[in-house]
């Protein structure tokens, strides 16, 4: 069981165990937003598990760089829209093909639907006089370091917004 753990400004920070949930809510640190489940029964009390949290107060974060992409990833930040029809995707493509050298960067990792997938192969886009529909990039914002959100909790998602903004 999990918590999604918000910071003061609602944007996601980390997911915990439930408990450590539970002891930052109980020393005044957060606020429940979101319950789920049964309740957790402990020695003397009955408590909500909470399924997200709100720190009481703003904590900093620094940016870390190099999250390593991932094709969940890729999926989210590419709103699981192909790179070159803009249909539903649900694989991912090299635009430059591994076997031509092409690495597993941010840069290099679209989402691509199957058909696209498929007729690429292990071409280039100039040999298919393709284009993509944007220039992909590492995505930025906390979120993306929090590998947990690519598994979210039915109850995060009124929680995660949109993943493009992040
Ligand atoms: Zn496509």
């Amino acid at each position: 069981m999990r918590t999604l753990v918000l910071n003061a400004g609602y944007e996601p920070l980390a997911v915990v165990t439930f408990r450590r949930a539970l002891v930052l809510v109980l020393a005044g640190k957060a606020s429940v937003v979101a319950e789920s489940g049964e309740p957790v029964v402990g020695p003397n009390e009955v408590f909500a598990r909470p399924s997200v949290i709100l720190l009481n107060r703003y904590v900093r974060v620094p940016y870390r760089e190099g999250t390593v992409a991932t094709r969940r990833g890729v999926l989210r930040r590419d709103d699981h829209r192909c790179a070159y029809c803009g249909k539903a995707a649900a694989t991912v493509d090299h635009v430059v093909p591994k076997s031509r050298g092409g690495g597993d960067s941010w840069e290099n990792l679209v989402a691509c639907c199957l058909r696209c997938n498929n007729a690429k192969g292990d071409k280039t886009l100039k040999q298919l006089g393709w284009e993509l529909r944007f220039r992909p990039q590492p995505p930025r914002g906390a979120r993306w370091q929090i590998r947990e959100l690519e598994r979210p909790a039915p109850q995060w998602h009124a929680f995660l917004g949109s993943d493009t903004a992040a």
